[in-house]
């Protein structure tokens, strides 16, 4: 698609990353199962919510008319419990007890709370000024039986779950996840239970890229290759069979030893663009299998990198995927930003709300391998080549942390 070893913009490489989005079909789950789950179906209230006039206190029913004086007084003659089907006021000097959640008695319309009476003997005598219909959920107030409460699209957190619950959906419609891969490549990596000798590194994209897809309710696996162009071959040959996605880090740039590009040649799988200019995560490699359509977000290893890529690209890809609005806004930033080079730049901030708005300060950091960055900031700014932004200025942002 472009001229090799040719950079390309990054508003192109988002375009053509987007341009990639698919469609994987939906599938039911249980309603554990459906946490961070997009909703595919539209919810409906299975009854009135309320489902009866339903009691909001502790205290006693009574009818409105028994409202005769100043301190009117009620003969109690019963008790109404939530969870007990629906007693009857036989007459209008008298009151049943009625706890919170209970139904409220046939011919009653008015609640008192306990905090207003005064019981005397197996009377009570209300206190406070009584206005007609006071301390009822009447019934269907929330919603009538057949209305909409959830729209397809939305995404499944635990307020919408408590909704699902309400109205019987143990199984829920849902659109389906990709099968995704995540995988190391380099032969410096070891495994973090284990010793590194000096020349070798514990791993930690995999790791960072399993809790990010987590996030989204996506249970990766994970892999390790090593810089080997025969078994690279093989093994991404048995990947690309079994994934929809696979997210690489590392072996995508200059080195000698970075097979991928050749690899994914050999494979089949089309290159769509390699190198964006941008910092950090400059030679992502992004394509497509050209039949089995998997797609291949390759980044460049340095941990910094991958985790700004995957911010960048994977998932505004996943969200559109699955019919999501975008993450990202934009911030006022605290201090004036140049950007005097030709690239994007991702600059790692942190956050403050103040005055109504979000605030954007900029976190010093020692390179792209500057991992413990990652874990100080709240998100990356998005600026453009060559631009001078001032102090106040408004600025796009990609979060990295959740705003919940
Ligand atoms: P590469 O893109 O393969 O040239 O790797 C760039 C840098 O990132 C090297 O210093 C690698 O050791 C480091 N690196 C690559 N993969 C990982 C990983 N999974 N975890 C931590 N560091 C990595
Ligand atoms: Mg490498």
């Amino acid at each position: 698609m472009h001229q090799p070893n040719q950079l390309i913009a990054f508003q192109t490489a988002i375009a053509h990353v987007l341009a990639q989005h698919k469609d994987y079909g939906l599938e039911e789950v249980t309603l554990e199962e459906s946490l961070n789950r997009v909703l595919a179906e539209p919810i409906k209230a299975d009854r009135d919510l309320p489902p009866f006039d339903r009691s909001t206190r502790d205290g006693i029913a009574i009818n409105f008319q028994g409202v005769t004086s100043k301190e009117p007084k009620f003969e109690m003659k019963g008790m109404a419990q939530a969870g007990s089907p629906q007693t009857v006021l036989e007459d209008e000097s008298h009151c049943i007890e009625v706890m919170t959640g209970a139904v409220v008695p046939k011919n009653a319309d008015t609640v008192v709370m306990y905090e207003h009476l005064e019981k005397i003997g197996n009377v009570y005598k209300v206190l406070q000024p009584v206005s007609k219909g006071q301390n009822i959920h009447y019934q269907a107030s929330d919603f009538s039986k057949g209305g909409v409460l959830l729209h397809e699209g939305v995404r499944i957190t635990p307020a919408e779950i408590g909704v699902l619950a309400s109205v019987g959906k143990f199984k829920v419609r849902v659109k389906k996840l990709p099968r995704i891969a995540v995988v190391a490549t380099g032969n410096e990596l070891v495994e973090v239970d284990e010793n590194p000798l000096p020349h070798q590194i514990r791993k930690s994209n995999t790791y960072s890229l399993e809790g990010l897809l987590k996030n989204q309710g996506i249970l990766a696996q994970s892999y390790h290759l090593k810089d080997d162009p025969e078994l690279l071959k093989r093994e991404l040959q048995g990947l690309l069979e079994k994934y929809d996605v696979i997210l690489l880090s590392g072996g995508v740039s200059k080195g000698k030893f970075d097979f991928l590009p050749s690899t994914f040649d050999h494979l089949g799988v089309k290159k769509i663009f390699h190198k964006v200019l941008q910092r950090p995560g400059k030679p992502f490699w992004f394509g497509e299998h050209s039949e089995k359509g998997a797609l291949i977000f390759a980044f460049p290893g340095n941990p910094v990198s991958t985790f700004a890529n995957y911010h960048v690209y994977f998932l505004p890809w996943l969200n559109k995927t699955l019919g999501l609005p975008s993450n990202e806004f934009s911030v006022f930033l605290e201090e004036a930003v140049e950007n005097t080079t030709d690239l994007t730049l991702f600059k790692g901030v942190q956050l403050r709300f103040e005055e109504g708005r979000f605030k954007a300060k900029v976190i010093q950091t020692t390179g792209s391998g500057d991992l413990l960055s990652l874990s100080n900031i709240d998100g990356f700014l998005q600026l453009n080549p060559k631009e001078s932004y001032e102090k106040e200025s408004l600025v796009p942002f990609i979060p990295t942390k959740r705003f919940a």
